[in-house]
């Protein structure tokens, strides 16, 4: 990398990183370093040589140049954690967009200002003979504790003094004069806490199915054979991902190399973490927000040292300190919690990439609806695909049926339940089966439909949806496009236009209402604010201790009921009427896993998806349960109209203090990507979906291209700029390839 001068950081840590060091960089290095790179530098008054990471390599000297001390050398002695975590936030900097800085507390542990937790260790000093001679002497002058304690410690040579001195009601100054005496050592030794409190027998996995087999040779056998990629498993609920993910783990770690695996974070409840405890005992760790800064810390420390093999968690899981990763797994990996929402806003999956590279890993995806960005990759050949078809613990795939809600207001029925829903409800009361209910409530920010015909008011110009503003018009988030309120259906003319405005919370009422001896739970953001109180309703909901649990996406993510025989979808439709281009596949997603959670038992269960657009094919093909079916019609859609993984977006964010000063960034933003090749676009920019929050007025500009480097560049282009303003007229942010609209 070129450059004369380097900024280094000497203490690599997280509350450090704000501070690095300019140095120019002699002659003799030019072009040799890069971040991530130890060196030696001259450091403090007398000069004295230090060790310090090069974080960035630059051309502008932010301080006078001539003072500048110079870097003495390069420290040669292999890569280390550290660096490979500095080449890491590197890489996310120039891919996602943020300062260097930003991209560093990303990936670096927070270190507790207090040292790590210690303990007392108490251990024999003399040999085994001599000791139980000393404890018989002991005994015979009536010197009872002490007698305790070398039997102890004749039994076991090492233990920890605290659970001694309880145990075997020992005092300190017994402690002592066997110490004094020559007998016992007592050790100070850093003691890591353990977030996982678990006391469970180790088990053996089951033996694998032959498909299982199949995938888990074919990746050790690349892995054997030095080559490494990207797979990705598609495999319905229940087909035995997670068996192959803890098979492919043991192999990995048989090979003395460590294991990252990620899943969303909703998903690491007591269940997950118990069965990989069971397979990989206290080699096993997890990570998530649930822990303090110390435990945090305190699990980077056991991965550094070695201590643990294998590390569960949300995205940040993957900046676990590992020296030397084998396998990164990636279950659910459809999930959006995979993409930050703040800079970098990287996206787990490609991360993952990039750090398997730098660790010369695999990477290993798995989910029963993958996301089109991944398996587009496999339908090119860029991912290895796997699939697993059938259900290892038997039981039928549910029978759907999809509800016109169109049908239901014409015939008079204007409550939330269809007849088919209200009478299957019925027949579960009867017999004394479980239902669910899911509200989808994402997209609930107004999208405005006709309840008699289904036609969703759409953006002449972008084929996205309007979404209503508190006056009533109607904007295109993609281009501005603005039109009048509507009263009447421009399709067939009736009044029934408006946004679908149910919560849980109204399902809850009417449900309760009209069966008022039936119990009913309900699960959504407001009821599992608590800690705990997820679990709880999850697991009062498996003894039995309701008839129906409504709730939002969270009861559709893989809990196993078997008690429940029927899912009722009561608007399939929310989601649809977003306007961004994920909204098909997050339907599709939800829908598909919404209907795998009835039937999990031995009796057959029972889907209804009521819905104002049965003939959309994302209603269509998850009420068929036809991933392959879906994906064509939706990668057609995504190549005709330029959107990823067929082409690449940018969405540049502007915050500002006031609407003009948005509009202007934005406009600059929009003059900085000037003119730009066939085949990619700039479009906007316009005013945001949310125009205000907190008093920040917010804009977008969007830029299409198949070329992600034109984006980055652009990207570049921009960053140089605004360090030049000082970013003094509004903050921008970049979002390569969202998730949401902005
Ligand atoms: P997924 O992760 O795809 O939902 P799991 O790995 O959890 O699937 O497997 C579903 C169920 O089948 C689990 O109860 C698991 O213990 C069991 N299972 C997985 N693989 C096998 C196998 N080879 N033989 C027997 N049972 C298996
Ligand atoms: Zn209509
Ligand atoms: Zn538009």
């Amino acid at each position: 990398m070129q450059g004369r001068f380097a900024n280094v950081i000497v203490d690599i840590s997280h509350e450090k990183v704000d501070r690095p060091f300019a140095y120019r960089i002699p002659e003799k290095l030019s072009g040799m370093l890069e971040p991530g790179m130890r060196v030696r530098i001259p450091f403090g008054r007398g000069n004295g040589l230090r060790t310090g990471y090069v974080i960035e390599v630059t051309d502008e000297a932010e301080f006078d140049e001539s003072r500048l001390k110079e870097i003495a050398g390069i420290q040669e002695d292999g890569i280390q954690v550290e660096g490979r975590l500095i080449r890491l936030a590197f890489w996310m900097k120039e891919h996602y967009g943020s300062t260097m800085i930003n991209a560093l507390k990303t990936v670096l542990p927070v270190r507790q200002k207090m040292k790590a937790q210690e303990k007392k260790e108490i251990c024999l000093r003399v040999g085994r003979e001599e000791a139980r001679g000393e404890m018989l002497a002991c005994e015979r002058k009536h010197q009872t504790a002490k007698a305790r304690v070398l039997r102890e410690l004749i039994a076991e040579e090492r233990l920890p003094m605290g659970l001694v001195a309880k145990k075997l009601n020992i005092s300190p100054a017994t402690f002592k004069s066997l110490r004094d005496a020559g007998l016992i050592s007592v050790n100070t030794v850093p003691y890591y806490r353990n977030p996982v409190k678990l006391d469970a027998a180790r088990e053996a996995g089951h033996q694998l199915s032959v498909n299982q087999r199949r995938i888990v040779d074919e990746v050790l056998s690349d892995y054997d054979g030095g080559r490494r990629r990207t797979y990705l498993l598609r495999g319905i609920t229940g087909s035995g991902k997670t068996e192959v993910y803890m098979a492919l783990i043991e192999g990995v770690v048989a090979r003395g190399q460590q294991a990252i695996m990620l899943i969303p974070e909703i998903a690491l409840t007591y269940q997950t973490v118990l069965r990989f405890y069971k397979r990989f005992g206290d080699r096993v760790s997890v990570m998530n927000s649930t822990l303090s800064a110390g435990e945090k810390y305190d699990q980077c420390e056991r991965a550094r040292k070695k201590e643990i093999d294998v590390i569960i968690g949300p995205r940040s899981a993957l900046f676990t300190p590992f020296p030397q990763v084998g396998l990164i797994i990636i279950d659910e990996e459809h999930e959006g919690s995979y993409k930050s929402e703040t800079m970098p806003k990287y996206h787990a999956r490609e991360t993952a990439e990039e750090l398997a590279r730098l660790h010369h890993a695999s990477v290993f995806l798995g989910s029963a609806t993958p996301s089109l960005d991944s398996y587009y990759r496999a339908k090119q050949g860029i991912y290895r695909l796997f699939t697993l078809e059938e259900r290892l613990t038997g039981g039928t795939l549910p029978t759907v049926y999809v509800e016109d809600l169109r049908e239901e207001l014409k015939s008079g029925n204007r409550s939330i339940f269809s007849r088919r829903l209200t009478r299957l409800l019925e027949d579960r009361f009867a017999r004394g089966e479980q239902s669910m209910l899911f509200l989808n409530r994402r997209g609930y920010a107004g999208f405005v439909s006709c309840r008699m015909c289904g036609h969703v008011m759409k953006c002449p110009h972008c084929d996205v949806s309007l979404s209503e503003h508190r006056d009533g018009t109607l904007v295109c988030h993609y281009c501005g496009y603005v039109q009048k309120a509507v009263r009447l259906c421009p399709e067939c003319g009736s009044k029934y236009v408006g946004g679908f405005r149910a919560g849980t919370e109204q399902i809850e009422e009417q449900l309760l209402e009209k069966y008022p001896d039936r119990k009913v739970l309900r699960m959504d953001a407001d009821t599992t604010r608590k800690k705990e109180s997820y679990e709880k309703i999850l697991s009062a909901f498996a003894a039995g201790e309701a008839d129906v649990l409504v709730g939002t996406q969270m009861i559709v993510k893989g809990h196993d009921f078997p008690n429940v025989t029927l899912m009722g979808i009561l608007a399939a439709d929310m989601s649809l009427g977003v306007c961004d281009h994920r909204a098909g596949e997050r339907t599709f997603q939800l829908l598909t896993q919404a209907a795998g959670r009835a039937g999990r038992g031995n009796r057959p269960g029972e889907v209804v998806i009521q819905t104002y657009q049965p003939e959309h094919y994302s209603i269509v093909h998850a009420a068929a349960q036809d991933y392959e079916g879906f994906y064509e019609e939706e990668i057609l859609y995504r190549s005709l109209l330029a959107y990823p993984p067929v082409a690449h977006i940018l969405v540049v964010q502007v915050g500002a203090p006031t609407r003009e000063g948005a509009e202007q960034t934005a406009r600059s933003m929009r003059d900085l990507a000037g003119e730009v090749p066939e085949g990619s676009y700039v479009i906007g920019p316009a005013p945001a979906s949310i125009e205000k929050i907190n008093d920040v007025f917010r804009y977008a500009l969007y830029i299409k291209s198949p070329d992600y480097g034109l984006l980055t560049g652009l990207k570049d282009r921009m960053e140089r700029y605004l360090k030049g303003q000082g970013e003094a007229d509004g903050r921008v942010a970049f979002d390569f390839d969202p998730m949401s609209p902005y």
